[in-house]
């Protein structure tokens, strides 16, 4: 059981009064795995704070309670990895750290854009994943700005199409937990 969460944080402890726009009945169906049985994808998106890592962590420490296999990583550091396999010739034996777990966690995809040979890479991981096993990624970018992210429209719109088509997409509107306390107090700004 891999896994290298960021941090452990539950889904016990997410405050669903805090993020309204959330469906809490669709994250506990979510927590129940019955999404990576059927190989589906679960997206979360929006702004920094608003708690995308946080339910992605919640829903791997369940997976792993439930005895699955996770791994959990970001989206510039699993790219990184690739590029220096591929680099070394070993893509098609590292690519088996990402294809092989029952759960992979893409976090913050959209921070950083990719080139040519990343977004490549990115591609033919969502692909080799494609209907065989579950992908949770959060994205403060909405997808219509993936073509910018990957400097390429017709790849980036492949890559949606296998993510997007059996997905749990969560659209989180809200304002960031790390500044509420300075919200509520009016120090903000
Ligand atoms: P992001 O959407 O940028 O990934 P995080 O999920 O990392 O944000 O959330 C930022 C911090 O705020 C984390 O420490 C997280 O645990 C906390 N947090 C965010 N939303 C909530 C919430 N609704 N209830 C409790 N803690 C939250
Ligand atoms: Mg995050």
């Amino acid at each position: 059981k891999l896994a290298r969460l960021p941090y452990r944080k539950t889904l016990s402890e997410f405050d669903f009064t805090f993020q309204p726009s959330i469906d809490e009945k669709l994250i506990r169906e979510l927590a129940t795995m019955a999404f990576v049985y059927r190989a589906e994808n679960v997206i979360f998106l929006g702004p920094p704070g608003v708690g995308k890592t946080h339910l992605a962590v919640g829903l791997a420490i369940e997976a792993l309670s439930q005895g699955m296999s996770v791994y959990f990583t970001r989206l510039s550091r699993l790219i990184e990895d690739l590029k220096k396999a591929n680099k070394e010739n070993r893509l098609e034996k590292r690519m088996r750290i990402y294809t092989g777990p029952k759960l992979l966690i893409i976090d913050e995809v959209g921070y950083l854009p990719l080139d040519d040979l990343g977004a490549n890479l990115f591609f033919q991981l969502i692909s080799a994943r494609y209907e065989r096993g579950s992908i949770i990624l959060t994205s403060n970018k909405g997808f219509g700005e993936w073509g910018e992210l990957m400097g390429d429209t017709v790849l980036a719109t492949a890559v949606l199409d296998r993510l997007l088509h059996h997905a749990h997409i969560i659209n989180i509107r809200g304002n960031s937990y790390r500044l509420k306390d300075r919200l509520k107090t009016g120090l903000y700004g």
